[in-house]
């Protein structure tokens, strides 16, 4: 990975893999057209007209045929929908008329271990609200959904040793990342299940969301960002290091040369920093609470830290002035977006105190500043521990499919 390499263009949103199911149903039905890097930069006040909604939805459409996919197994006239045929192909070939946003997502994601998951502020059934909450919005079926690979040893090794992988059988060691004491005297086999295994689905959620953004120019798994965990080390209910890894994994492919991750989760990501720190071509700029976990802070290409109870509009000026000096400078073509909702004032691990439409303003900004550069971005959720976590994220995703599902270049 070279430092001079100039970043090449990429493609506009391409087709995605879902939607085999929907044209054998309607093989007549046309989805939206891409957006390009010629398409007109949007405001935040534009994407939120009604008007801009997408053109048609799928959903609208089976809707208006009164037709479901489950309606159809149910009558006998699709003998079986194999959900297995659902997950993610990179190398399925596409129909140039496909060109959703590919979002990524498994029941599996939630994490519920026996009600001891509740003695953290975090919400394991988040991921499952966001997703309920864009299949209510009419913008996705649940077909829709690309159903991602749980992460393999060989993958989580491209980052972390063996030792600290076989470690995370201890109870000791998982309870202190996790930050739930009683989990020490969970058996290991059930940790694995109802903990880790989801950890790992989300991490390979984070990795074929990337190779999806290469190949589409955008893409959004709803779960992931596991920021805090490093080489050898957790924290922060953070256990694999899940943006480096598909990063490392996807220079090593030839995919992309120069990645660039932005995160805008509250807390410092230490772990991804610490990683990047002896990768070449992977710079970190990040936006953090100074005054909260962790500590101490660690040294980043570009750390952004504000102080306590930063509001959203110096959050979004600084945003605003910063990201595009940062793609300036370390020349990124692509981008891996951690987008935490833990910036919310009713959020309670941090002091920010950005209201949800200041947070939907700042992914929307992230994604439109990276497609009117021809940047490859990734999204992953993050962190978000508050009652406003799920209907932020919910809202900032349908801004961006409301925009790029389908508007006209
Ligand atoms: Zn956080």
């Amino acid at each position: 990975m070279q430092k001079t390499a100039k970043p090449p263009l990429r493609p506009g949103i391409g087709a995605h893999s879902n939607k085999s199911l929907l044209m054998s149903l309607r093989p007549d039905f046309s989805p939206c057209r891409a957006v390009t890097a010629a398409s007109p930069v949007f405001s935040y006040s534009e994407i939120m007209k009604p008007e801009q909604k997408n053109l048609l939805s799928r959903r609208q459409l089976l809707a208006g045929l009164g037709l479901t996919a489950s309606a159809l197994t149910g009558a006998g006239l699709l003998s079986e929908i194999d959900f297995d045929s659902l997950m993610y192909d990179p190398k399925k070939k596409h129909s140039d008329s496909d060109l959703l946003v590919p979002l990524f997502y498994s029941k599996g994601y939630n994490i519920s271990a026996f009600g001891l998951e509740k003695l953290h502020p975090f919400d394991g059934s988040k991921y499952q609200k966001i997703y309920n909450a864009i299949k209510k919005s009419g913008l996705r079926n649940a077909e829709d959904f690309a159903r991602p690979h749980e992460m393999t040893t060989e993958q989580l090794m491209v980052v972390h040793t063996a030792e600290y992988l076989s470690s995370l059988g201890n109870g000791t060691v998982l309870s202190k990342i996790l930050e739930v004491g009683p989990l020490r005297v969970v058996p290991a086999a059930l940790i694995d299940w109802r903990i880790l295994k989801p950890m790992r689905l989300a991490a390979g959620g984070t990795l074929e969301t990337c190779r999806a953004a290469v190949k589409h120019g955008l893409a959004i798994n709803v779960g992931g960002g596991y920021h805090h965990a490093d080489y050898d080390e957790g924290g922060g209910f953070c256990v694999y290091c899940d943006g480096p890894i598909a990063i490392k994994i996807l220079c090593k492919e030839g995919l992309i040369k120069r990645a660039l991750i932005v995160d805008t989760d509250a807390h410092q990501g230490n772990g991804f920093a610490n990683v990047a720190r002896d990768e070449s071509a992977l710079f970190v700029l990040d936006f953090f609470d100074e005054s909260i976990y962790p500590w101490p802070k660690v040294r980043e290409d570009w750390s952004v830290a504000f102080p306590a109870k930063t509001d959203g509009h110096t959050y979004l000026a600084n945003l605003k002035r910063i990201l595009p000096e940062a793609i300036e400078k370390f020349k990124p073509d692509f981008i891996f977006y951690n987008a935490g909702s833990d910036v919310l004032a009713s959020d309670p691990l941090s002091t920010f105190l950005l209201r949800v439409e200041d947070m939907n303003e700042r992914d929307a900004f992230v994604v439109e500043t990276a497609r009117r550069n021809s940047i490859a971005l990734a999204m992953v959720l993050a962190g978000g521990y508050g009652p406003e976590s799920a209907r932020a994220h919910t809202q900032s995703i349908e801004l961006i499919l409301r925009r790029f599902d389908g508007q006209t270049s």
